[in-house]
């Protein structure tokens, strides 16, 4: 049965929120790997370090896990329409299970700042597209008007069907682990609601009897768009939204939704909250990368969290740490090629960058060499590169070829 290849409705029994499992739109999501990540482990100075890669999931990111679950109850509810306010992740899989049920769908973006790799996911599943000349706010604003006049489905991120969805992930997550709970989880934090998803899955294990104990969750945003770590660090405890600003485009959210459940995951399980700066997001992503698994920018702030988690002496060196790694790395291939090429960090971000760090950029970045096609002039600079790459291994402790 197709629901039993699924890696949400395999867990039917805990989000029962369609009548019928044998008519839910499914694209066979989750079932993700969670990979060991060694020599992130060891440059981060923790013993066992775990990535669970909802990038792997069909349309690339977590968002499919929620949208298999809202698009179930849009069709049982017998919605033709339905529709986001999304420039990204969401809008790409709300396409995709839309197109899968042979239901219509809208996305409405603002203008400006577009991920156009994102939105063309969406365009390619079929969805209409249409551009307000209005912020995002705006967007979302005249969509919540619309659905109240025209039977439209609204799946933007307040919908409880997707947090039903997203939450299956820690079960996954616990099946792998053979049920030994981590010490930690690591969780990128934009609008909120994949933490709180999570949060939500732990805690009805724990009630359920399944786990005896909760993983601390721990939310990383990026320093331009960080609502929920000053809320987190101020003592008035109230979260005041800012004006967001990252190339963590899938985090770049300045009014979190689903803020208060979120900041309840954290207090509930001893979690933390951390910023991190786009420096700091631009080397995790590449370490990320250089193990050979990769993620989209916004996935990388938990590692570069992780590493001031560490420093600080809340996650210690011999406690297991899964990393929730939430897009993958082709939603945003542009970022990647600036940075090989030295374009994509300001001399303003890499002044704040530590002497090591820098020597890590350097390590990493890998930028395309022009060369002539010439046997003598190609064999002459391999050379070079590989004198390079040896002497730098014989300085680290994992060089040697095996
Ligand atoms: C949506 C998204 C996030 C942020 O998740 P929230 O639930 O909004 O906190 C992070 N990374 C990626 C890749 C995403 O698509």
């Amino acid at each position: 049965m197709a629901v039993d290849q699924s890696g949400v409705w395999r867990f039917r029994e805990l989000l029962p929120i369609v009548q019928d499992v044998e008519r839910v739109v499914t694209l066979r999501e989750g079932n993700t790997p969670l990979y060991e990540m060694p020599r992130c482990a060891e440059l981060t100075g923790v013993d066992w370090l775990l990535a669970k890669h909802q990038g792997m999931n069909p349309s690339g990111s977590f968002k499919d896990t929620g949208m298999t679950a809202a698009l179930s109850v849009a069709v049982e509810r017998g919605f033709q329409w339905v529709a986001c306010a999304s420039t990204g992740n969401t809008s790409a899989a709300m396409a995709a299970y839309a197109a899968r049920a042979g239901l219509r769908c809208i996305v409405f973006i603002p203008d400006g700042k577009i991920a156009w790799g994102k939105l063309s996911q969406a365009m390619d599943y079929g969805a209409l597209t249409v551009q307000l000349k209005t912020d995002f706010d705006g967007c979302l604003n005249l969509l919540t008007r619309l659905v109240r006049q025209f039977p439209i489905y609204l799946l933007n991120s307040v919908n409880p069907y997707r947090l039903e969805g997203q939450k299956t992930p820690a079960m996954e997550m616990m099946e792998q682990m053979e049920w030994q709970v981590p010490e930690h989880l690591v969780v990128p934090g934009g609008n909120l609601g994949n933490s709180s998803a999570l949060g939500k899955g732990f805690l009805e294990m724990k009630h359920l009897g399944l786990i005896q104990r909760v993983p601390k969750i721990s939310v990383i945003q990026a320093e331009g768009a960080n609502p929920l770590y000053r809320w987190f660090t101020d003592e008035n405890q109230e979260m005041k939204p800012v004006q967001a600003e990252t190339r963590a485009t899938a985090i770049r959210i300045g009014n979190p939704a689903s803020w208060k459940k979120a900041s309840r995951v954290i207090e509930e399980t001893g979690g933390w909250c951390e910023q991190v700066s786009e420096q700091e997001i631009a080397l995790a992503k590449a370490e990320i990368g250089a193990e050979g698994v990769g993620c989209e920018p916004a996935s990388a702030v938990t590692l570069a969290g992780l590493k001031k988690l560490v420093a600080a002496g809340r996650v210690k060196r011999e406690q297991r740490v899964v990393l929730l790694l939430t897009g993958h790395t082709l939603k945003d291939p542009q970022y990647t090629i600036d940075y090989h090429r030295g374009e994509l960090l300001t001399a303003a971000e890499i002044a704040v960058a530590t002497v090591s760090e820098r020597a890590q950029h350097e390590a990493l970045r890998k930028p395309p060499m022009v060369l002539e096609a010439e046997e003598a002039v190609v064999l002459k600079a391999l050379e070079t590169h590989m004198a390079t790459a040896n002497a730098e291994d014989t300085n680290t402790t994992h060089g040697s070829p095996a």
